[in-house]
This record gives C-alpha cells, structure tokens and sequence, in this order.
C-alpha cells in the first residue's frame, strides 16, 4: 500500500501472511510518518491538554481571568507533522487523508455518543464552497460517530492574519441554526485547539441558547 502521507510503500516486503491477517487497515502510513505524530503524553494541562504541563497552562489561565472553563480533550501534539497533514488534508480536499485519525477519534468520542450531542465546528459557506467538505464532519464520518451539524459561522477575516490579541477578541461568528434541537450535554468537536478562542466563541453561543454542560475536543492541541 503507498503512504497517504509520503506515497511511498508502507511496508517494502508485503507478505502473503501480512494479507491474510488483513493488516492492511494498518499501514494506511508508513512507519516514518506515523513516527512523526506524536501523542500528547501523560503530563498534560488537566483543563485542555497542552502537552507537557502538568499543571493549568498559560492558555487557560488567561481563560480562567476571564471567568470562562476548559473542558478540553485531545490526541496529538500540533507539531510540524499534524500542521502540514492537517494543512494537506484541509486544502488538497484529499478524501482519504480523513481515514488515518479515524479509529482513534472513534476510540475517543464513542463513549459520549448516547450522552453528549455532539457539535462541529461549521466552515463559513464560503470556505465550505471553495473547499466542498468540513474537515471535521470528515473526521467524524470517517470514524462512524453521530453528530448533530447545528451551527452556522458567518464570514471572517483569516484566523491567521490576526495577532493573537485579535484573535481573543474575535467577534462571534457562531450561530444556531434555526429550528435546531440542542440538548443539555454537548461536546464541542474541531481539529485544531490553539489558543482556545475558536471553542469559546461557540461555547457562548451554546450556552446563551442553554446546554448546560459543555465539553470540548480536538484532534490536535
Ligand atoms: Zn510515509
Ligand atoms: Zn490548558
């Protein structure tokens, strides 16, 4: 099989036994890319997981001043590898990049299927049309998780044009969609947790319209 990632062979000796005990399901990286991801370890900040903090990060803390929470939960460290996957994955639109995470989010998110809605982070209609899917509805469906598509986000300028001060003081572009049910317990899904502002803007909106838990996930933090 050829490495989603490198497109070279993930295995250079295919044995017949190797495809008998279908391990194919594995190796959709070879193993120098898969090296390359790297888990969030044991020492992590309990409130979003920053890695290597074992207590509350300069990320929260500021959350914290603020009078908001973080319930935050997520898998990999956002290093160089998960940056250009997810770069790849969001702007090459390739379909089977969504695959590689898919197991493990499954892992992850089915535990809170029957007692957590959980909500995507929406693309505005224009990223959506220029990028025809959601990255993370991708994730999500290629895990096999429900998911209830709720919210709306309207046009913004560029997360990555901003300074990061601008960037926590970013207008709301969330919204609820109309007629959608929202129930009391949701977790919030995105696939990258920087600074936390993106989840705290659609917290709000939740809140304001009356979820009364509200968790959060990301597939890199
Ligand atoms: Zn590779
Ligand atoms: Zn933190």
């Amino acid at each position: 099989m050829t490495c989603l990632i490198c497109r070279n062979n993930t295995s250079s000796k295919r044995s017949f036994t190797k495809l008998l005990l279908l391990k194919e399901s594995n190796s959709k990286l070879c193993q120098n890319c898969r090296n390359e991801f790297m888990k969030i370890e044991e020492a992590h900040c309990p409130n979003c997981y920053k890695n290597g903090a074992a207590t509350t990060c300069a990320d929260c803390q500021l959350w914290f001043q603020k009078g908001k929470t973080v319930h935050h939960q997520a898998l990999y460290q956002y290093n160089e590898a998960m940056k250009s996957y997810i770069k790849t994955y969001k702007f090459s639109g390739d379909y089977l990049l969504r695959e590689i995470f898919a197991s493990e989010i499954k892992r992850v998110l089915r535990p809170f299927e029957r007692s957590h809605q959980l909500i995507p982070i929406p693309l505005s209609q224009k990223n959506f049309e220029t990028r025809g899917f959601n990255q993370v509805t991708g994730f999500l469906d290629a895990a096999g998780i429900k998911y209830s598509d709720i919210l709306d986000k309207k046009e913004t300028e560029k997360q990555s044009s901003k300074t990061r001060k601008e960037r926590l003081k970013a207008a709301q572009p969330f919204s609820i969609k109309e007629s959608a049910a929202l129930e009391k317990k949701v977790i919030i899904i995105d696939d990258i947790y920087t600074t936390g502002a993106t989840i705290q803007l659609a917290t709000e909106i939740l809140e304001n319209a009356g979820a009364q838990e509200i968790l959060s996930f990301s597939l890199a933090r």
